[in-house]
């Protein structure tokens, strides 16, 4: 019997966890994977009873609908799997067949069967039902012996009203949330590694993302800001959709170089971000700013350098980052795909005015002082003047 369709099996993790607002998860997470399917035509997405059902014309390359579907933040895994009527006798003849198939692809030796009965009136316990499937596999593949403790393949078999399904693999997904579940944050984006990391696992909890990305050109090259896009285009595989806002801080940093001590022009400008960073974030509401940050040596980044920072604005700001090793951010940078287009040699308009000795131990006194030798309010006016805005999107 040949089937046009294949099924595949989304298990929803946390999502499931959600108690009362189980359903509003389960249908984000449904919209999203319809969503990241939109390409394959004829692909039916539906929930029932905690799972997710996806089917597929068998057209299409099954890997391919699975790395699309893992790709969904609040999928916590992914089965391809064999549909057959909740019947003893059908459960069983598929379940050899299906090993049977295993067998030409993997060399495996033991197995177990491990059954879900999801349907309470199927007139078989399940450990019964696992003793009779296990006895039909074992006709059906005669190299195969049962190891119920340390066993190379699980077979499952999950027994629904009507329909049952039976798979062999479970592959992980990304875990998190569905997007949109958790509001929507504005990414304080450079082209660095950190930022477009920090920016993919705000959005892994369920969170929308908007971009604001500051450069100083024409110090800074057209390129640069090439690079920003390349990565918001990568980090949007995932979300869909992402407004990036980009803002020319030249003015003020040189406003800076001109009224302010020299080794605090870098603290200075990230204040300034972060002030720029809000006004947007409150027009285009955002609910919080997400940085790259990370407890480290350089100037900007240690603690004292973020107690100033931090006090430049009301609004909430996420470091996602904060206490991660600088190898675990490449790691993640390196698994969402973004750590090759990051390391691309541009300047970024902080190095383009860094100063030789910037203050490690900023004094928010001292630099509120500093600040209040300029125009503030003037500045960052004339900062978001020159705002330009794109929409970078792959779902259209
Ligand atoms: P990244 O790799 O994200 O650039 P970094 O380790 O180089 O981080 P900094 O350059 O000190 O650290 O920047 C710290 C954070 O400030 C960044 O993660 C980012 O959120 C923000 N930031 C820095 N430069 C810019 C910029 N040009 N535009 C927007 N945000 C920026
Ligand atoms: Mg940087």
């Amino acid at each position: 019997m040949k089937n046009c369709k294949n099924t595949f099996i989304v298990r929803c993790g946390e999502v499931a966890l959600k108690g009362m607002n189980k359903p509003y998860f389960e249908r984000m997470l449904l919209e999203r994977i319809k969503k990241n399917l939109k390409r394959f035509d004829g692909v039916e997405a539906n929930r029932s009873e905690g799972l997710i059902f996806v089917k597929a014309p068998d057209s299409y390359d099954k890997q391919e609908v699975i790395n699309e579907i893992s790709r969904v933040f609040g999928v916590s895994s992914v089965s391809s799997a064999w549909e057959t009527e909740s019947e003893i006798e059908e459960i069983c003849k598929k379940a050899g067949e299906y090993m049977l198939e295993l067998l030409k692809i993997r060399n495996i030796n033991t197995f177990k069967v491990e059954v879900k009965r999801a349907d309470k009136t199927f007139p078989m316990e399940s450990p019964k039902v696992a003793k009779i499937v296990g006895g039909e596999v074992l006709k059906a593949c005669r190299v195969l012996k049962v190891d119920v403790h340390d066993p190379e393949c699980v077979l499952y078999v999950n027994i629904r009203h009507g329909r049952s399904y039976i798979y062999g693999d479970k592959i992980k997904g990304l875990g998190g949330l569905p997007l949109g579940t958790n509001g929507k944050g504005l990414i304080l984006l450079s082209g660095g590694i950190d930022s477009p990391v920090a920016a993919w696992m705000m959005a892994k909890r369920g969170m929308l993302i908007e971009a604001v990305h500051f450069h100083s050109y024409p110090y800074t090259s057209e390129r640069a800001q090439e690079k920003v896009y390349d990565l918001t285009r990568i980090i949007a595989g995932y979300c869909g959709r992402i407004k990036v806002h980009s803002i020319n801080l030249l003015k003020i940093q040189q406003a800076i170089g001109e009224n302010c001590p020299e080794e605090e022009m870098t603290i200075l400008s990230r204040r300034f971000m972060m002030m720029i960073a809000e006004r947007i974030a409150v027009k285009n509401r955002c609910d919080m700013l997400i940085t790259g940050e990370n407890i480290g040596q350089v100037a900007s980044q240690t603690v004292h350098g973020i107690v100033v920072t931090d006090n430049a604005v009301r609004m909430p700001v996420m470091r996602p980052l904060i206490a991660l090793d600088k190898v675990d951010i490449i790691d993640i940078a390196q698994k969402i795909g973004t750590f090759e287009t990051s390391i691309q040699p541009f300047e970024d308009c902080c190095t383009v005015f860094l100063p030789k000795h910037p203050v490690t131990k900023p004094r928010l006194e001292r630099i509120l002082e500093s600040e209040s030798a300029l125009d503030t309010e003037g500045l960052i006016a004339s900062a978001l003047a020159t705002r330009e805005t794109i929409v970078i999107d792959v779902d259209d």
